[in-house]
């Protein structure tokens, strides 16, 4: 049996938190296995904590490392109403050299998505940028499958969007900073 790497205590037992397999200490409750696992639960407690549907808070969290830019809102969509998934963003007065860098890795994102992704603007308390899925129908004509198709593109986003951070063309890497 294993041990705690917190308490030493051996009432380590394997569950399943926030849907990840893990091993969890009876005593302390610290959470061990796998680091991607441990990471996972880590992840997903801090999306709950912010009140962000997990399989949205890696696309917010990719966006938020944009230095620019401020999430105002997210959320993964709800199928049974149709309502799709989004990204509210609001740009600091020097955003839009950012904005246009998130268009460029759309773009990109956009060859392997199943639905293919835009950034709307409105003004709302001033400019309000919307990331979100387009549907070519009429609203009443999104279905649960569209909502669910779309949800499936949010973590290819948020690794394509991680990913090119780091690039040069970006331009926001430690260095570059
Ligand atoms: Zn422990």
């Amino acid at each position: 049996m294993a041990e705690c790497e917190e308490c030493g205590s051996r009432q380590v037992e394997a569950a399943v938190v926030e849907g990840v397999e893990v091993e969890v200490c009876g005593l302390c409750d610290h959470v061990q296995g796998e680091a991607r696992n441990v990471a996972l639960v880590a992840e997903r407690r801090e999306a709950a904590e912010r009140g962000f549907h997990r399989t949205i808070y890696p696309l917010v969290k990719s966006l938020e490392q944009v230095r620019t830019f401020t999430v105002d809102g997210a959320s993964a969509g709800r199928p049974e109403t149709g309502e799709y998934p989004f990204v509210f963003l609001r740009l600091a007065p020097d955003g839009l050299k950012d904005l246009e860098r998130l268009l460029t890795s759309l773009e990109m994102a956009n060859h392997h998505t199943q639905r293919r992704w835009v950034v709307e603007c409105s003004l709302q308390r001033g400019l309000l940028f919307i990331l979100r899925p387009r549907f070519w129908k009429p609203v009443l004509a999104i279905d649960a499958q569209d909502i669910r198709e779309a949800r499936a593109d949010l973590p290819l986003l948020a690794r394509t969007i991680a990913r090119d951070l780091g690039l040069t063309w970006w331009g926001q890497g430690p260095a570059g900073s």
